[in-house]
Parts: C-alpha cells; sequence; structure tokens
C-alpha cells in the first residue's frame, strides 16, 4: 500500500539539469514524479560542460534565477551528496582595457563581496605564488565574485537522478524515449504513462517533440569545444577564471568599457572573435581542469572538431597560466540549445504542457530555479508559461 495514491502525476522529459530541477521541485510540492530520459544516463548538454554557476555575472531577470539557484544548488549538494563548491570566480584582465572593464563593473555594478585584485594577488588564487611576472602569466589584474560556484558537471545529474529515483513518490526511467506527447498522457518506446502535468524539458532536442515550437523560439544546436587537461602546476582547488572574452559575454559586463574591448579584440585577437570564443576553465576536484570554449550555430551541429580552434583556446589558458603547452587528457563536443529570440523558452504546447529550454548556454547558473518557478506557477493555478525575454547580449558559456 501506498500513502501517495492520489497525488496527481509529474512527468518529465529529460534527466538533464533542467528536468531534474522541476522533478525535485514536484517531489517537493507532493507530486508523484516520473523522469523519462532516453539514455541510460544523462550525456548532453548537462554533463559536457564546466560546471560553472555563474551567479555573480548575470543580469536582469537571469540574475535574479541565477540566485535562487546558487541556493538550490547548495541545498541539493546536501541532499544528494553532489559535489558543488563555493569556488568563486576570477575574472582576469591582461589589458589595460579589460581593465576598464572590471573597475567599470567595480563602480557601477559590484556584485555582492566583489574584489578587485592586483597581479599577484590574482596570480595566488591560481597557484602561481606571488612572483605571478616571473612565472610568465600575463595577468595585469583581476575581478574575484567570491559567490559563485563550481560544481562536478560528470556526476551532478546523475546524482540528483539517483535522489530522485530513491525518493518515495519518484522514479527515473532511463532508456525509454518519449515519441509524442498529449495533454494527460506521455507515449514512449516503452509504453504510455499519464500525466496530470507534463513538463518537457528535452534541451536542444525540444524540437523533436515540438517542431513549430522550437521554430517559433528561433531554437537552434550551438556547438562548443571542449577539453579537460593537467593543471601544468599544483593549484588548489581554485576559483572558475574567466577572461576578457568572457567580459564580451555576460551581462555583468555589459557596458561603455565592453564595447570598447569588442572593438579593440577585433583589431588586436581577431581569431578569439572569428572562433567566438569564451576563453574560460574550472578546476575539478581531481585537479584537473575543464578548458573551453568555442561557439558555433547549426541547424543540426556536424560532429567535428576543428583542431585549430582547439589550439586557439588552450594556447590562451596555456599562456595564462604561464605554462609552455597544456597537456590535454580528453575532447569533447558541446552541444546546447540557443536563440537570438529570448533567453529562456518556457511554453505551454498544450494545456497541462509546459516546455522548458534555456537557450542562452546558463542552465547550469539559472536551471535549477525554473523547477521551482513551474511548480509555483502551477500550485497558484497560474499558466506555467513565461517570457524570458532576451535581456544581454544572449551570448554565454
Ligand atoms: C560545452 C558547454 C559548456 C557550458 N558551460 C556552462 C557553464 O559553465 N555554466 C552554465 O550555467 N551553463 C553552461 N552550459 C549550458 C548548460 O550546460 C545547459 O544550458 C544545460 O545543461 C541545459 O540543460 P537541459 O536539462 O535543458 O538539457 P540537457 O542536459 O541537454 O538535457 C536534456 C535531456 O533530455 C533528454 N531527451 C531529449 N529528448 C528526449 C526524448 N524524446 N525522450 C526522452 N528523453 C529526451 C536528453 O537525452 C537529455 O538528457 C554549457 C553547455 C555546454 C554544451
Amino acid at each position: 500500500m501506498t500513502i501517495h495514491t492520489h497525488a496527481p502525476r509529474f512527468v518529465v522529459i529529460g534527466a538533464g539539469i533542467v528536468g531534474l530541477a522541476h522533478a525535485v521541485a514536484a517531489l517537493d510540492a507532493g507530486y508523484r514524479v516520473t523522469v523519462i530520459e532516453q539514455d541510460a544516463t544523462a550525456v548532453l548538454a548537462s554533463v559536457r560542460n564546466f560546471g560553472h554557476v555563474g551567479t555573480s555575472v548575470q543580469a536582469g531577470e537571469l540574475g535574479e534565477l541565477a540566485r535562487e539557484a546558487n541556493a538550490i544548488w547548495l541545498s541539493l549538494a546536501q541532499r544528494t551528496g553532489l559535489d558543488a563548491r563555493r569556488s568563486g570566480t576570477l575574472v582576469v584582465a591582461t589589458t589595460p582595457t579589460e581593465e576598464a572593464v572590471l573597475h567599470e563593473v567595480m563602480s557601477d555594478r559590484a556584485p555582492n563581496g566583489a574584489q578587485l585584485l592586483t597581479s599577484n594577488q590574482a596570480a595566488e588564487q591560481l597557484g602561481l605564488g606571488s612572483g605571478a611576472q616571473g612565472r610568465g602569466t600575463r595577468i595585469l589584474s583581476a575581478l574575484l565574485l567570491p559567490g559563485d560556484l563550481t560544481a562536478d558537471p560528470r556526476t551532478a545529474v546523475a546524482r540528483i537522478a539517483a535522489w530522485v529515483n530513491a525518493h518515495e513518490r519518484g522514479e527515473v526511467r532511463f532508456g525509454t524515449t518519449v515519441r509524442g506527447i498529449d495533454t494527460g498522457v506521455v507515449d514512449t518506446n516503452r509504453g504510455r504513462f499519464e500525466a496530470d502535468h507534463t513538463v518537457v524539458a528535452a534541451g536542444h532536442l525540444v524540437g523533436r517533440l515540438f517542431p513549430e515550437l522550437a521554430e517559433r523560439g528561433g531554437v537552434v544546436e550551438c556547438a562548443l569545444q571542449m577539453s579537460r587537461v593537467r593543471a601544468p602546476h599544483r593549484m588548489g582547488i581554485g576559483p572558475a577564471v574567466l577572461t576578457g572574452t568572457s567580459m564580451l559575454r555576460y551581462g555583468l559586463f555589459e557596458g561603455a568599457a565592453s564595447v570598447k574591448l569588442r572593438a579593440e579584440l577585433s583589431v588586436t585577437r581577431p581569431e578569439l572573435l572569428e572562433i567566438d570564443a569564451n576563453v574560460m576553465f574550472t578546476q575539478q576536484a581531481d585537479g584537473t581542469l575543464l578548458v573551453g570554449d568555442s561557439h558555433a550555430n547549426f541547424d543540426t551541429a556536424p560532429p567535428f572538431q576543428d583542431e585549430h580552434c582547439s589550439q586557439i583556446l588552450l594556447g590562451e589558458v596555456a599562456a595564462l597560466l604561464g605554462a609552455e603547452r597544456l597537456e590535454v587528457l580528453e575532447r569533447w563536443q558541446g552541444l546546447y540549445a540557443t536563440s537570438q529570440r529570448q533567453d529562456i523558452l518556457c511554453e505551454e504546447p498544450l494545456p497541462g504542457v509546459t516546455a522548458v529550454t534555456v537557450t542562452t548556454g546558463t542552465g547550469m547558473t539559472v536551471g535549477l530555479a525554473l523547477g521551482a518557478r513551474t511548480v509555483a506557477a502551477l500550485e497558484s493555478g497560474e499558466g506555467t508559461a513565461h517570457e524570458f525575454a532576451t535581456e544581454t547580449t544572449n551570448l554565454t558559456s
């Protein structure tokens, strides 16, 4: 006998971070929850990223979501045992124009606890010791944003899925592909599931289930090149590191100084803009660094990785860390949904069905807040659709 027979049924398609955010929020609200995932384990955007929960670099509504999600990450670390730590973010400047962006942020819109660091202080954060110039790094100064987190993207969603599956009202059906959805019913290759509410969190694959919705939302695939490298020296477990190209992408940096920086980079470093680089890295618990990334949009992304592009990204990080070269341990292609029309696609394609896809490459930062939002809207009897207008340059990690 179960005491929950009459709890409403909440079916989630997709065991990435957005789907699991909905599963956790629905379980907390008392629903019976089934998560349906096509693969034997989630292997798409939610495991291919940096694990950077870049709360402080988001602006506007994304910033609000990011602050909500930050707290949820920390509580899920307690509840599920997933690996997320308050690493902070270090934004390094290697030219006077990049320094001007950091100064503009500090004087105009500094996030809580933000601190400008000297070259030596930044070098210490990276385990380079205080003789930064001597070790060959080019860092002039840096902005430390202490509230941000780094999660282990390879294990985080698997941990949350295991927690959902172990919950008395939860289950995760891996290896089950959703073929069609109607109000109240989800059709899969392993049978039909009845649902009082259905959430489609299929990431960049949303168009496979709702092609017109994806077309209206301008959703396309963004392909990114990533590597895992051995840290070139003992670094401790340091902050997530963003660089000058990151200053062109996140809402926090948007302003006159970043416009000037883009113009300058188009002359001094056109190769970085050509691959639409966001040169950044995070350090994982085993000491290795996740390094990336480039961006290219496609209707369907080709699988081929351009080695020249990887070399540009790896060369930038090596130079920053004062290393001649980096030892690459793994390479992979990341894919996420992107769109110029909105930051997050959140619509009700059918009564009782909500489709949620992050279309900015910020799902690890904001995704956990989206489940709580959808469930709160359901509970209050409001519609679950929400317009997340494009507020920023709409270019992220
Ligand atoms: C290289 C890279 C770096 C990134 N770095 C960061 C970062 O540092 N910080 C940050 O905030 N964000 C980052 N992002 C973005 C972030 O990873 C994504 O926004 C987020 O993971 C999207 O989560 P999701 O759950 O919507 O999608 P996904 O993780 O792609 O999950 C969707 C799931 O749905 C399943 N699915 C789809 N269709 C079906 C179906 N018909 N039946 C059953 N299952 C189905 C898929 O198998 C998949 O597991 C990065 C992304 C990439 C690729």
